[in-house]
């Protein structure tokens, strides 16, 4: 799981990815793959430049909900984000990063729904030696979720979960289900707590919103 960041004059946006891959060792190329729709790809093919950062397995849902599930068209993501420049003029996170690539675009293949960046490794660091977020990680032990926005996400993923329960209430803006069969056990919420009787500062464990961006499912 990474942080994508990028910049549009002085403006700068970053989303949350998870196809990331090195393609060659001589130069050191990256290939990250953006949903055309984001500002993110916007802003990459206006600057030419992207960084990407490594999140650790520790980090915050709602620091993976700030950047995976809102849009910066409406909202500055980094408003509460520690962050440093890189030589690349882009921000790099700095808050459950465990390492970044700071790139220089040099390809991209339109793929669909999505753009295939390629980047030559223009400086990196590593920030930690803690073990990196992978998606399995990230949807296995921490329960998290795709956005539509997502290479691989299918509708499946999230309406199939617990099907034929009773009083599910839905994520509006992340899909997440709560169930009162499921409680949030990582947040202190035992099975067998109904949604209203959730305490009211209770926030979504995917994206990190607030109980009334949730709906009874029918
Ligand atoms: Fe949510």
């Amino acid at each position: 799981m990474y942080i994508l960041t990028s910049k549009n004059e002085d403006r700068v946006n970053g989303q949350i990815v998870n196809a990331v891959l090195q393609l060659t060792s001589e130069p050191i190329t990256i290939g990250v793959c953006v949903n055309q729709n984001n500002l993110t790809h916007e802003f990459i093919e206006k600057s030419r430049v992207f960084t990407i950062s490594v999140l650790s397995e520790d980090a915050p849902m709602n620091l993976i909900g700030n950047f995976g599930y809102k849009s910066g068209r409406d909202t500055d993501k980094f408003e509460e984000i520690s962050c440093s420049t890189g030589e690349n003029r882009c921000p790099t996170v700095l808050d459950s990063v465990v390492a970044c690539l700071e790139l220089e675009l040099i390809s991209q293949m339109d793929m669909g729904s999505h753009t295939l960046f390629v980047g030559k490794v223009v400086n990196g660091d590593i920030l930690s030696d803690e073990n990196p977020m992978t998606y399995a990680y990230y949807h296995n032990v921490r329960g998290g979720r795709s956005p539509k926005s997502a290479p691989h996400y299918v509708e499946a993923d999230i309406r199939t979960e617990g099907a034929g329960r009773m009083n599910r209430h839905v994520c509006k803006v992340c899909g997440y289900v709560y169930t009162p069969e499921e409680g949030d056990e990582d947040a202190g919420i035992k099975p067998g707590t109904v949604f209203e009787d959730l305490p009211d500062d209770w926030i979504c464990p995917t994206c990190g919103v607030s109980k009334d961006e949730f709906e009874k499912q029918e």
